[in-house]
């Protein structure tokens, strides 16, 4: 079965797990912006970051046959650095503007702080000027006042429920965030966030309206096959392939769309000829062609 995953940082993963991303049925990707491990000491290295997930990482996935947009936005951790943060929400517009980019985030709460709730403000600001729906991070401890002081921070912004993706969603906040009339991400995990069996029972409970599924695998212990786990354990569990469908591609095409910029949706086609920078990810291989 096709899928989008709506939630992955491919910039810290192989090539071998676009590869095998794409033999597992997932056609496209949205990256959101987000911190690396290594706290950044200048905006400039921000705006180097975003260029990245706008060019050689779109290259990169597209080699493999996989369509890859981005979300943009001071994540919530680098929030707190009085350093960086006020700069890059003044880069920010200039970036916000470009193809390619269907969301501002993640943006949201960590620790919950007021450096965090500033810019998360300024954030949803700035998706609206833009036109833009916005992908939320929850916090990892006390995840579920955190969600609630996201939610009541929106209405309070006046942003619209149905622009918001509340990602990385439990059993105890999915309520919440679909109540609000918010779209609800999970995060399939190795060991912690969700899992697949989890998953299974949350869809049997709240079914697939406004639900979306994601890896979020990045630089840490993470799964970038998540979401087509997920697909399996939800068919072995006998939920519909419409169901399905419709959590994994469906919906994250519906929630993105509302950005203007997602177009034709199609295949990419695999040009492996093609070079960025005068690079290629080829290493020497025979360039498949696909067009
Ligand atoms: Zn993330």
């Amino acid at each position: 079965m096709r899928a989008f995953d709506p939630h992955i940082h491919m910039t810290s993963r192989t090539t071998d797990d676009y590869q095998a991303m794409a033999a597992a049925g997932i056609e496209a990707v949205l990256e959101p912006a987000f911190w690396l491990g290594q706290p950044r000491t200048h905006v400039g290295t921000f705006e180097d970051y975003f260029l990245s997930l706008l060019g050689w990482e779109r290259f990169r996935a597209n080699q493999f046959g996989i369509r890859h947009f981005c979300a943009l936005g001071l994540n919530p951790k680098e929030a707190n650095d009085p350093h960086v943060a006020e700069g890059v929400l003044a880069l920010l517009p200039r970036y916000l503007e470009k193809d390619g980019v269907l969301a501002v985030g993640e943006i949201g709460y960590d620790e919950v702080t007021d450096a965090e709730e500033d810019a998360l403000v300024e954030q949803l600001a700035l998706a609206k000027q833009f036109g833009l729906p916005v992908l939320v991070h929850t916090p990892h401890r006390d995840k579920k006042r955190g969600t609630e002081h996201t939610i009541a921070l929106l209405r309070e912004c006046g942003f619209p429920p149905e622009w918001s993706l509340i990602d990385h969603n439990t059993e105890e906040t999915l309520p919440l965030v679909l109540d609000a009339g918010c779209w609800a991400g999970h995060s399939i995990y190795p060991n912690t966030k969700m899992d697949e069996a989890r998953m299974v029972t949350l869809v049997q409970r709240y079914g697939h309206e406004r639900i979306l599924i994601n890896s979020a695998a990045d630089w840490g212990v993470s799964d970038p096959l998540k979401v087509p786990k997920a697909v399996a354990a939800m068919l072995a569990a006998g939920i519909s392939e419409s169901v399905i469908e419709t959590i994994v591609w469906r919906n994250p095409i519906a929630f993105f769309a509302q950005s203007g910029r997602l177009g034709d949706f199609e295949h990419a086609a695999v040009d492996q000829r093609q070079v960025w920078e005068g690079n290629s990810v080829l290493r020497g291989q025979a360039p498949r062609v696909d067009v």
